[in-house]
């Protein structure tokens, strides 16, 4: 397999509108998940470079783009969405290969990276001021302003569906954006920089760095001229992009993952909930940070719901991204070491149900057979761990205190949804929930660019997409005039 439909120099960085070779002509090699091959180079950017990418978006802030009003910047992201969308099975193929995701959801990533595009871009020309009634002889009002350079580092799971919430946003605000893909997973990143210079975007308005998260990475989060940090990723390095922030005073949005719960009730319809309750533990093998790995279910419908799922789990099917399947490869040989790991925590307890992976699958893949754990205690580490991997765990409850206190019970607190007909207790219990989105009677609600989401606790802090994203990336400054 090859990456035939790059029509771009992958190995190369993005800046100023230019491919330009890294500084230090140091590469890394990207694999197709779903073979082990190599695809192609990539450049391994590091400080150098970050700094070459700072100087150039600098320019542009302070020069046209600092200039260019919110129509036009909403026009520009609206090009921006069109060409996506032009260039879908482009893009979807180009993150099968890279990624190792089912060609379906890759084309849904291209579909929403679009979608961001067409929502901010339309939004940006409505984000008003405010007029601040005050004393006698004074006129007050708030000015919405970018905060300047906005530093996004992403990780390699969704990279369209990252770009278009954050650096969409940012972008729509007025901001200028350095951009550090993950090293796993970078092409559509460089494929997306290299549309928004053909739909009009001035040179330094969007820099792409590819290279490890310990050289451009860091330099990215510890740049002293950066005024806006976001990462999505791990708690461990959201943890030490948090303290770069803290050490350049900037605010940061972090994005940390969860250990999502679907919490179903005696009188929920569980036909409806069965497609919900498996695919948002499958979905892109299991590497979402929304991902529900946990199941809760009371117990006078546990069996039943056990039963269910464990059929569908039977009849997965799993292979290479471009087979378009249930389930693809993991990213990488790393990360399917460290599923199975979990996946070994997991020896003591019941295996209600376990995919089978074809033995023809191309030998150097990286492969591993989704599974269900049931009957899995609360305090057992695959009930409270994120696993990043198609495992899910399902557990019984006999009331809906003790459903809460699971639900809550995790360090995370990012996604929830509740299975039930009773409405006081959709109520009641979304507001007990700690989770940054909770969804009744759905899981995901289609994944709507229009609706905040970020999360609490270790899932992280501050709010993408939806308004809140084009709040979150400007600044507020209130203007007090003094007249007669
Ligand atoms: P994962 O473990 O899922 O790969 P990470 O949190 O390690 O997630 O990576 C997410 C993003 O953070 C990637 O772009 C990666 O290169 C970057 N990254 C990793 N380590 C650092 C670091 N020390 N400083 C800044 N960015 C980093």
């Amino acid at each position: 397999m090859s990456v035939e439909s790059l029509w771009f120099d992958s190995s190369r960085c993005f800046v100023d509108n230019e491919w330009i070779a890294p500084v230090n002509h140091q590469y890394l090699e990207l694999y197709n998940p779903s073979d082990g091959s190599v695809l192609c180079q990539i450049a391994r950017g590091d400080s150098d470079d970050v700094d070459i990418a700072v100087e150039s978006a600098s320019r542009a802030l302070n020069g046209i783009w600092g200039r260019t009003s919110a129509l036009e910047r909403g026009r520009i992201l609206h090009r921006m969405g069109e060409l996506v969308l032009e260039k879908t099975e482009q893009l979807a193929r180009i993150e099968s290969l890279d990624v190792g995701k089912p060609l379906t959801q890759a084309r849904a990533d291209a579909v929403a990276l679009a979608r961001y595009l067409e929502f901010y871009g339309g939004a940006v020309d409505k984000i008003h001021g405010q007029t601040i009634p005050y004393l006698d002889g004074y006129t007050v009002y708030t000015l919405r302003e970018p905060h300047g350079i906005a530093g996004h580092i992403i990780p390699w799971n969704y990279p369209m569906q990252i770009i278009g919430r954050s650096v969409g946003a940012a972008l729509a605000m007025g901001n200028v954006s350095v951009l550090k893909p993950a090293e796993e997973a970078c092409l559509t990143a460089l494929a997306f920089a290299d549309i928004a210079r053909q739909a009009g975007l001035p040179p330094g308005v969007l820099n792409v760095i590819p290279g490890l998260g310990a050289e451009a990475g860091a330099a990215l989060a510890s740049h002293p001229s950066v005024n806006h940090l976001s990462f999505t990723g791990s708690v461990g390095v959201g943890k030490l992009i948090q303290a770069s922030a803290a050490d350049n005073i900037v605010p940061v949005t972090l994005e940390l993952g969860g250990k999502s719960p679907q919490l179903v009730f005696a009188d929920a319809d569980i036909d409806a909930a069965l497609p919900f309750l498996v695919n948002a533990g499958i979905q892109n093998a299991g590497q979402t940070c929304s991902a529900s790995s946990r199941i809760l279910v009371h117990r006078s419908v546990y069996e039943q719901v056990v039963d269910k799922m464990a059929a569908r789990y039977t009849s997965l099917r799993v292979g290479p991204a471009l087979d378009d399947l249930d389930v693809g490869p993991l990213i990488s040989a790393r990360q399917r070491a460290i599923v199975q790991s979990f996946m070994d925590k997991g020896d003591d307890l019941t295996v209600a149900a376990r995919a089978q992976v074809n033995d023809q699958l191309p030998g150097n893949g990286f492969y591993v057979s989704p599974v269900l754990f049931s009957d899995v205690s609360a305090n057992h580490p695959l009930a409270h761990e994120e696993i990043f991997g198609p495992v899910q765990v399902i557990m019984p409850f006999d009331n809906d205190d003790e459903a809460i206190a699971i639900a809550n019970g995790t360090r995370y607190g990012l996604v929830a949804s509740l299975w039930t007909q009773n409405g006081a207790r959709q109520m009641r219990l979304a507001r007990r929930l700690r989770s940054g989105q909770v969804f009744i009677n759905n899981y995901g609600a289609g994944g709507g660019v229009e609706l905040p989401f970020g999360g609490s606790g270790h899932s992280g802090h501050g709010r993408e997409k939806g308004f809140e994203a084009l709040y979150g990336f400007s600044t507020l400054k209130t203007v007090a005039a003094k007249h007669d």
